[in-house]
């Protein structure tokens, strides 16, 4: 263990797991699975109350690295950043559990 990676595990990081969302999406076309994390100041947007749907949007076109598909997903919270409702072209949203399953076998 080198010297910077012994002092990193003395004092970890702060935590900033509370402003992040994890969100797992699979690619339509060649099945592989993604993580992606959303920054909750930075990625997402606030609709301001214009809305009395949702309190927040994230909305993105997203390229798989791999067949170079093209995602467009659009994700609405409320103002707890709880997931209301998505529309996803181009893939699906899977679960937590489903992206650690599927992600091992795309692996093997
Ligand atoms: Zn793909």
């Amino acid at each position: 263990m080198n010297i910077l990676k012994f002092f990193e595990k003395l004092f970890p990081k702060p935590d900033m797991s509370t402003n992040l969302i994890k969100v797992y999406y699979q690619c339509q076309r060649c099945k592989n699975v993604f993580e992606l994390i959303l920054r909750k100041s930075y990625d997402i947007q606030s609709t301001y109350g214009e809305t009395p749907d949702y309190a927040f949007l994230y909305q993105k076109e997203l390229r798989d690295p791999k067949c170079f598909n093209t995602i467009r997903v659009k994700i609405f919270f409320d103002q707890h950043y709880n997931i209301l409702k998505h529309e996803i072209q181009g893939g699906k949203l899977i679960t937590p559990e489903q992206y650690a399953e599927l992600r091992e076998n795309v692996s093997q």
